[in-house]
């Protein structure tokens, strides 16, 4: 671990994408460093005869405010590379920044430092069923000293509102329908406002209008607040919120060509 990333903290969110977002350039028009930059990234499972390489020199970088979707068959290391982007494995081998600083060789302190910019929506909600849908975006909330002197049941119930459950924000889990769970969650990823959200396939569970209304509510909430969106998706009926699409194949980043395939088949198969 170098010097430099131990006094580097993660730089907070540059003023000019806050001033592109007010002007409303492109989303993925984002000029600058990248906010994750992987070059020539492997990772391995295990060791001896079981040794599985699951990614595959991955080279790739994504940019401010960008929703990248990334897809490709099961198995192929989509959820491998999704928690590698948010701090959740480290890296083995190559280099990976994130958010300006460099995880090959991270403490587990510094992936901690990294996890409070990263929102997280998985396929299965993940609420916590014992505390109603503000106290579950009110943990995401806890977890930031800057909120401390602040309202947090207040901020909770807002974000609750935004996502469309302002009549729900007491309710337990349990009394709450699939899409409104996901919503809860994606309340709860993106309340404290972090620089980058990730989902694994946070639509699977869902039916196609729940689905759709869940990944329009992260796409606008992500904008609003510059976010950058990495999405693991099969669903197909999604594709047209990203701005650039990434495929899976064996641990390797697709080339061009079978890129150009995959997505032929994908769409075929929405119609
Ligand atoms: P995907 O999300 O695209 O379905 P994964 O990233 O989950 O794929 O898995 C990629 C490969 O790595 C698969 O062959 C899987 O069996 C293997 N793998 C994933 N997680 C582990 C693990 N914790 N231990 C061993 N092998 C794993
Ligand atoms: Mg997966």
């Amino acid at each position: 671990m170098s010097s430099e990333n131990q006094s580097s903290p993660i730089p907070p969110l540059s003023p000019s994408r806050a001033g592109e977002a007010a002007a409303g350039m492109a989303p993925g028009a984002a000029s600058g460093e990248p906010v994750i930059s992987l070059k020539n990234v492997n990772h391995w499972f295990g060791s001896g005869e079981a040794r599985k390489h699951a990614l595959k020199d991955i080279t790739l970088d994504i940019h401010p405010g960008e929703i990248v979707i990334c897809t490709g068959p099961s198995g192929s290391g989509k959820t491998t590379l999704l928690t590698m982007l948010g701090g959740l494995r480290s890296c083995q081998d190559g280099s990976l920044r994130i958010l300006g600083q460099e995880l090959n060789g991270a403490s587990k302190e510094q992936l901690a430092a990294l996890r409070l910019n990263v929102g997280f929506i998985f396929q299965a909600h993940n609420l916590m069923m014992f505390l109603n849908a503000r106290r579950n975006v009110r943990l995401a909330l806890e977890l930031h000293e800057r909120f401390y002197g602040q309202d947090m049941d207040a901020l909770s119930a807002a974000m609750l509102t935004k996502v469309g459950l302002a009549e729900r924000i007491d309710y337990m889990p349990a009394n709450l329908s699939g899409g409104q769970r996901q919503r809860v969650a994606i309340a709860r990823a993106l309340v404290a406002s972090p620089k980058i959200l990730l989902g694994d396939e946070p639509t699977a569970a869902l039916d196609k209008e729940s689905g759709r209304t869940v990944v329009e509510l992260m796409q606008q909430l992500a904008r609003e607040q510059s976010t950058t969106i990495i999405m693991v998706t099969h669903d197909n009926r999604i594709l047209d919120v990203a701005d650039r699409i990434v495929i899976v194949e064996d641990g390797h980043l697709a080339s061009p060509e079978q890129e150009a395939a995959f997505l032929a088949r994908m769409r075929d198969a929405a119609h």
